[in-house]
């Protein structure tokens, strides 16, 4: 072997995660003239890929190549002399791309601003102008160039001059490239984002509530577990203060100069929550949701990363975004579904928090009045410190429930008449209602009486949804939207009729039964744009007599002093869902809307629960006992029936408009892996159609895997992968791999 041949075997190649839907990673040599040395891994990297040139991410380098090395491509450039993400979200990336079975590259373009997966520089940088070593005065220059002297003049008298100062005073860009030209000008690019901090001694920490002796014990507890990583599980009712408690926590890391993560379920609709903080600290708060652009987040993600901003509040995405010196990681209503993304890489932010807090050993809090069991039962193994606020802060007390058994009952719009009654009376002692109707819309079928046609979606197997402002029916799928047809497009017959409730057709009937009070909707019709719903809420706390009439966003965290009753129109969805998660989600739900009642002290609070099936075990549980207590019982349930958090799932998903080819596909991707020793481990079922069988013209089947231990069901996951992988998709067929599903339809 020649001298040359060896010291090129020993030469390194990069690995590199490219933007694309594929498991693994590729292979290139560094750009022509550079060494592998000096490429830290999590560095973006412009690589060559197919015909297109694709912006990558160094993953590592290694010394070997499955690939001959005259075959290996060099890079083109480096875009980044340090890594984007610390090295504890580095370790975190890749751990998301193993445990969920995603392409790597996509788990990277999944955790940065979209900016900078298109190539958008680390920084924040500007262009700024100087006088160049050689220039000592604007003589130089002939006297007939006259601007020339006086931008030379500028730059001597001022120092360093930013591109924006310069172009206010008049100078071009091409005045600034002649005297560059020359050798007489200097352009260099400025961070603006660097490292900064925020002023310790001005943390507003006097303006607080002393804290009752539940949450000093908690927040006690928590610093006692400390240093570094734990994560607690903070189980507290509705308005027991657990802000007070996150806060509490939060003010000592910034008083420690460290950085906090909030997460919440969806920021345009709790406003109140970025108040609360802002009010609180001294200390620069910023959000970082989707409801901003990509360069709006960039910003946002550059200062955090800086150190410059003290407590970032997003959602489920902003788990991603790295903190220069992270302090506390807080999830509030950690069992709200929307930590769960829905496409692409289906990660459980709530989840990967806590791996996040893990990696950066630092401490995470869980919060929530409806825990979702899976929290429970890692407290109870231990894993969390289960902290526990059973009593209100602030001398309201919990809101009474009450069953309103309707199953003879005349109704008008759902609501029968004791509940009239009731809303009535809030209403006239000058307090606030809200009545909880969990679909849009105004009612949820168009159906003929006569032939029992129903209207439903031509793409999707749901029935269309009739909503009246404006007059249409509508999927709430696909959103497609059709005219409401005057007759049966059947049998011709003219008198066709709506079943089932909807927002819309509440509200009307409210509005008529209660001239003079407003009606509020507040649905994802209603609230479309973040403005409006602001104004909808300002309107609810000025709190004069109003009825509320909404969705569960309504349910989520605010705080609305006013409302002292709460109506359940119908509780009785959750009883039959065929879900196995269709009553814990039921009775969260219910406790969440109930939560909203009786929240200042000195009104008590009221919630009516309206129901067919007033002796039905599960709703009496809720309605009887704590939400703990009836959490334990749903344990035991799933503990018997060997379901999550006593089992782990994961669901592979192919979709086709060949229904017959969805099903094939899967049904030879179970045979190909499948083998008789396993199946005492892992338990395979289907594949069958999802729940929801057809969704915008393709139909969906689903193979749904199960086991008790999450090691065997991760090792035949990854051989399902591969085997789906390798295997030729008939056209038009995709498939998508979710782990820890939440929802099965
Ligand atoms: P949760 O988030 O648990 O539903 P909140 O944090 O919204 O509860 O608190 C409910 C109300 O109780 C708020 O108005 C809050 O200001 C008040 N509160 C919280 N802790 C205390 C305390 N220690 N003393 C007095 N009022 C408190
Ligand atoms: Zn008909
Ligand atoms: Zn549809």
């Amino acid at each position: 072997m020649s001298g040359t041949s060896d010291s090129h075997q020993r030469e390194r190649v990069l690995r590199v995660a490219v933007p694309r839907p594929l498991r693994r990673l590729f292979d290139y040599l560094p750009p022509t003239g550079q060494k592998v040395t000096g490429f830290r891994p999590g560095c973006r990297i412009k690589v060559p890929f197919g015909r297109h040139v694709v912006t990558g991410f160094v993953a590592g380098t290694s010394e070997h190549s499955a690939i001959g090395r005259e075959q290996l491509k060099p890079a083109l450039a480096m875009l980044d002399s340090r890594p984007l993400l610390p090295p504890a979200l580095l370790e975190l990336v890749h751990w998301a791309a193993d445990y969920y079975q995603h392409p790597i590259g996509e788990v990277f373009a999944t955790a940065l601003p979209a900016p900078l997966r298109e190539g958008a520089p680390l920084h924040e940088e500007a262009e700024f102008w100087s006088a160049a070593a050689a220039a000592a005065s604007a003589e130089q220059l002939p006297s007939r160039a006259l601007r020339q002297r006086q931008l030379l003049e500028f730059l001597i008298e001022r120092g360093s001059v930013s591109r924006a100062d310069l172009a206010l005073a008049g100078f071009s860009p091409a005045l600034l490239r002649q005297l560059a030209g020359k050798g007489l000008a200097r352009r260099e690019l400025q961070r603006l984002d660097e490292e900064t901090d925020w002023p310790r001694s001005q943390l507003n920490a006097t303006a607080r509530p002393a804290m009752n002796e539940d949450q000093a014990s908690a927040v006690e507890r928590f610093q006692k577990a400390g240093p570094g990583y734990r994560c607690a599980l903070l189980n507290g009712i509705t308005g027991s203060g657990k802000t007070e408690v996150y806060m509490r926590l939060i003010e000592q890391e910034l008083a420690a100069g460290r950085q906090c993560l909030v997460l919440v379920p969806e920021i345009g609709l709790t406003p109140q929550t970025i108040d609360r903080f802002e009010q609180r600290f001294a200390a620069p708060v910023a959000a970082f949701h989707s409801g901003l652009n990509g360069n709006e987040r960039l910003r946002v993600w550059r200062r955090v990363a800086a150190g410059g901003i003290a407590i970032v509040i997003g959602t489920r995405s902003a788990v991603f975004t790295p903190m220069a010196r992270p302090g506390l990681i807080v999830i509030d209503e950690e069992h709200d579904s929307s930590f769960k993304q829905h496409e692409g890489l289906r990660y459980s932010a709530r989840d990967l928090a806590v791996m996040r807090a893990r990696k950066e050993n630092i401490g995470i809090v869980l919060g929530s009045a409806t825990p979702s069991l899976e929290s429970f039962r890692n407290a109870e193994l231990g894993r969390f410190l289960r902290l526990d606020l059973p009593r209100r802060a602030g001398g309201s007390r919990p809101a009474l429930l009450r069953p309103l058994d309707i199953a003879n009952q005349p109704l008008s719009a759902g609501i029968c008449e004791l509940a009239m009654m009731k809303i009535a009376q809030h209403l006239e002692a000058g307090n606030q209602v809200l009545v909880f109707v969990n679909r849009r819309g105004f009612a949820p079928i168009l159906q003929c009486p006569l032939c029992g046609w129903t209207s439903q979606c031509e793409d999707c197997s749901v029935y269309l949804t009739v909503h009246s402002q404006p007059p249409c029916q509508r999927c709430h799928h696909c959103e497609a939207r059709r005219a409401i047809p005057n007759r049966c497009p059947v049998c011709g017959n003219s008198d066709l009729q709506v079943s089932g409730l909807g927002t819309q057709q509440v509200e009307a009937n409210l509005v008529r039964e209660f001239p003079g009070t407003p009606v509020l909707r507040v649905d994802r019709d209603s609230t479309r744009g973040r403005d409006r719903f602001r104004k909808l809420l300002a309107q609810v706390i000025r709190g004069d007599p109003a009825i509320l009439v909404g969705t569960q966003m309504l349910a989520k965290g605010h705080h609305f002093p006013g409302i002292t009753l709460v109506l359940v129109v119908d509780a009785d969805n959750g009883l039959f869902s065929p879900d196995f998660r269709g009553q814990e989600q039921m009775a969260q739900l219910i406790v969440q809307v109930a939560g909203r009642a009786g929240r200042s002290s000195g009104r008590p609070g009221e919630v009516l629960v309206q129901t067919r099936h007033a002796r039905h075990e599960t709703l009496k549980r809720i309605i009887d006992s704590s939400y703990s207590e009836f959490a334990q019982h749903l344990l035991a349930e799933r503990r018997s029936a060997v379901m999550p958090p006593f089992s782990h799932l994961c669901l592979i998903r192919a979709e086709c408009r060949d229904r017959e080819a969805a099903l094939s596909f899967l049904r030879r991707a179970r045979r190909a892996i499948e083998t008789p020793s396993e199946q005492q481990f892992v338990h395979w079922t289907g594949p069958l159609p999802a729940p929801l069988e057809k969704r915008q013209s393709r139909y969906r089947m689903q193979l749904l895997l199960r086991s008790p231990s999450r090691p065997r069901l991760r090792a035949v996951l990854a051989r399902l992968v591969a085997q789906l992988d390798e295997s030729a998709a008939p056209r038009g067929l995709r498939w998508q791999i979710d782990v820890d599903p939440i929802d099965l339809l």
